[in-house]
């Protein structure tokens, strides 16, 4: 069949499969083209680690750290003729280019929520690695199910306290609207905690630390974002600015947890940047096109990939906050960069949209996202679906 981008709203329902092996293999040329880290864990688990952030982390833990990986995360294959998700592709190149150069590269697929995949990574990490000194945690999704109780939280990207009124674009008409949020109810944020604070990532410490599979000195990460003043009331101190919350505080109990080892529990704050999870964010799609635009013409724009590269080479330490957070959004919140964004924050309109942001890089992310527009892939080529 020949495969199109079948984009619905944020999500693209498509993807192409040697457009997201190129996507992979340009990540890791870029590694390539960068010093080989020496100084970080090598024997590394990474959850959610199929796209976006995640799968950029074990591109650098593969290629640039030279690292064993095994990676957790929750993809559609291909069925009845239809295209398997993006993070399915990206994950199976990923596992092929990695044990090409003779690194170990396993994977599982399927909820990282659940007790039952924790069982089966750990099995997999205890017969395949031995120990494992690295654990990244960056899971983003809308549903939980608690192991514990079975009960299904769904988080919600929403205020908190007050309702909130704010510039948005339609990315498929390319219109600025004005969005209304009402804010979230108490139930609303006690369920986005759930999904995407720490809780998750501390079961995963506490059964990993149960089964013996964490060698001394361990290190673990799990990213989150804070972002300027526009996008607060959605994101900062939004709900999922709550969760996020959580999940600092969770760092705290981890490292308290992994002290017998030695161990490191640490934040990153990372720089937004368009993947499937935050394309789903009211505000944050034009945020982004607007701050392209400036990081771009400053030199300063980077990618998951960019980003990663310099979390890893720091060995998950260096510009840390007042908090212990490391901060990787350090260019993004540059004072300049941020009196830029407000100023055409405030003129940004349908008419000028294409003139004063980079509406069209934030577009060619979003498809590169799930393989398509990629140079050197023969997109009127037919593709064999199973
Ligand atoms: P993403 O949507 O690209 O990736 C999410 C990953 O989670 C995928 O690998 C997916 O398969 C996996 N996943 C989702 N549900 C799962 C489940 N139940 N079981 C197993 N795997 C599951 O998201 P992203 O933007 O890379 O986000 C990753 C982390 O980075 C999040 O904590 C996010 O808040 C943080 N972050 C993102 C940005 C940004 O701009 N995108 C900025 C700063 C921090």
């Amino acid at each position: 069949m020949i495969i199109r981008p079948k984009i619905r709203g944020f999500i693209c329902i498509t993807a192409h499969p040697e457009g997201c092996e190129k996507n992979v293999q340009r990540q890791i040329d870029y590694v390539k083209s960068r010093e080989e880290i020496a100084r970080t864990p090598k024997k590394i688990l990474l959850i959610g680690s199929s796209t976006g952030y995640g799968l950029a982390s074990r591109i650098v833990a593969s290629f640039g750290c030279k690292a064993d990986t095994v990676g957790v995360y929750f993809e559609r294959p291909e069925m009845d003729g239809k295209p398997a998700s993006a993070g399915f592709y990206n994950a199976r190149a990923l596992d092929k280019f990695s044990r090409e150069e003779g690194r170990l590269s396993e994977s599982v697929n399927g909820d990282a929520f659940s007790d039952d995949i924790k069982r089966k990574t750990i099995a997999l990490i205890r017969e395949k690695l031995g120990k494992i000194d690295g654990v990244i945690y960056s899971l983003a999704s809308p549903r939980r199910t608690d192991p514990l109780s079975g009960e299904t939280y769904k988080s919600v990207l929403k205020p908190i306290g007050s309702a909130f009124s704010g510039k948005t674009v339609n990315t498929d008409t390319e219109q600025i609207l004005e969005i209304s949020i009402d804010p979230a109810t108490d139930g609303e944020i006690e369920a986005t905690r759930k999904v995407m604070g720490g809780e998750d990532w501390e079961r995963w410490i506490d059964q990993l630390l149960a089964a013996d599979v964490l060698a001394e000195d361990v290190q673990t990460c799990a990213y989150s974002y804070i972002g300027p003043e526009v996008t607060w009331p959605i994101y900062a101190h939004g709900t999922i600015g709550k969760a996020k919350d959580h999940l600092e505080q969770s760092a705290k109990i981890i490292q308290n947890k992994l002290k017998n080892l030695g161990g490191k529990a640490a934040i990153s704050v990372n720089k937004a940047v368009v993947t499937q999870a935050s394309s789903a964010i009211p505000v944050v799609p034009l945020y982004n096109s607007v701050l392209f635009k400036i990081m771009k013409q400053r030199g300063t724009h980077e990618g998951c990939i960019e980003q990663m590269y310099r979390l890893f080479s720091s060995n998950f330490d260096g510009n840390r906050d007042e908090q212990g957070r490391i901060r990787l959004d350090n260019l993004e919140m540059d004072g300049g960069v941020q009196r830029e964004v407000k100023e055409i924050w405030a003129k940004i309109s349908t008419e000028n949209l294409r003139e004063f942001s980079d509406f069209e890089g934030y577009c060619q992310d979003f498809l590169h996202l799930f393989g398509f527009n990629l140079p050197g892939v023969d997109y009127e080529k037919e593709v064999e679906i199973s």
